[in-house]
């Protein structure tokens, strides 16, 4: 499989936008259009491309940025006062369209037990107006398949899709392979430019909340569908990220099932709170 250029940027460079449009694209996924001036010159290389988003709470009345240098802004970032520290998460690029100076996020809308919206960042973007201002700064690419991959195997909840739909859409066209993908709802599903050999099976939680045998943590169906497969090709490749626990046990049983660690690239993107215990 050929080298994909460039994972993490060595300067990461800061962009900064506004929002220009809102969209509910699934019932779990709000989706955010942004433009920025130089935004164009985002330099996206498909797959799981991320970066962290800088935005303004409703409290605050100005989006305040820390210096960046180089690599580093986590001091200066912890030194503006906490009232006016701009909130930040991580996110993947769902789209760019250079020509527009345009991006896309979506963002897993995600709700507490009461049923009440959750979450600073999708909070934030279901309220999004246009004009809100925000800030991107580039982190690269996590994806990064040896070149002698046999296969590659790629496991998500929700928060990862818009990391899956950009690697399904950026593989080589003979990339041979599966995905799992765990959505909320039916509805969340959405179409996917994978090439030809690639398996997908979409797990749908909804419905489960009734099992005694596996409850409604995100990642928890997706992990059952994984355990299905008890031998992997050990020249495999393994991408698997979302909820905390679906990465480390999805890691664990792949390296059983005979893939060596440093073939499995895994990222807890959130942690379910009060998980039970496993
Ligand atoms: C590299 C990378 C890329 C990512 N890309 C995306 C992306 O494109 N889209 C996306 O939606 N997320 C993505 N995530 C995950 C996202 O950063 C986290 O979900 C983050 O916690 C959201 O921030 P927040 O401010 O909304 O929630 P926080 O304020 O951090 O968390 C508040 C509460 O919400 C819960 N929570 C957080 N996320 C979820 C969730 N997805 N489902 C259910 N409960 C949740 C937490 O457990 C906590 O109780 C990515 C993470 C990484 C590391």
């Amino acid at each position: 499989m050929a080298k994909i250029p460039r994972l993490m940027p060595q300067n990461p460079r800061l962009f900064r936008a506004e929002v220009v449009r809102t969209e509910r694209v699934s019932p779990s996924m709000q989706r955010v259009t942004v433009t920025g001036a130089d935004l164009g010159e985002f330099p996206w290389l498909g797959y799981d491309h991320w970066f962290r988003l800088f935005m303004q709470l409703p409290h605050q009345s100005v989006l305040r940025l820390p210096e960046f240098t180089g690599d580093r802004w986590w001091h200066a970032y912890l030194a503006i006062p906490e009232d006016e520290r701009p909130h930040y998460s991580n996110y993947t690029v769902a789209g760019h369209r250079p020509e527009a100076a345009e991006m896309d996020i979506d963002f897993v809308v995600h709700r507490g037990p009461t049923g009440e919206l959750e979450g600073r960042a999708a909070i934030w973007a279901c309220a999004a107006r246009p004009g809100d201002g925000l800030a991107v700064l580039d982190q690269g690419v996590m994806f990064d398949p040896p070149q002698d991959a046999s296969e590659v195997i790629v496991v998500a909840d929700e928060s990862g899709l818009p990391a899956v739909t950009g690697i399904l859409r950026s593989l080589p066209r003979d990339t041979v392979g599966r995905l799992i993908q765990e959505v909320p709802t039916e509805a969340d599903r959405r179409d996917l430019d994978a090439p030809a050999a690639m398996t997908v099976t979409w797990v749908v939680r909804d419905g489960r909340e009734d099992r005694e045998d596996s409850a409604a943590v995100p990642g928890d169906a997706a992990l059952e569908e994984l355990r299905r497969h008890s031998a992997v090709d050990t020249h495999a490749y393994a991408f698997v990220v979302g909820e905390s626990g679906l990465t480390t046990k999805g890691r664990r049983h792949l390296h059983r099932a005979g893939l060596p660690k440093d073939r499995i690239m895994f990222s807890g993107f959130w942690k379910h709170e009060a998980r039970r215990p496993a």
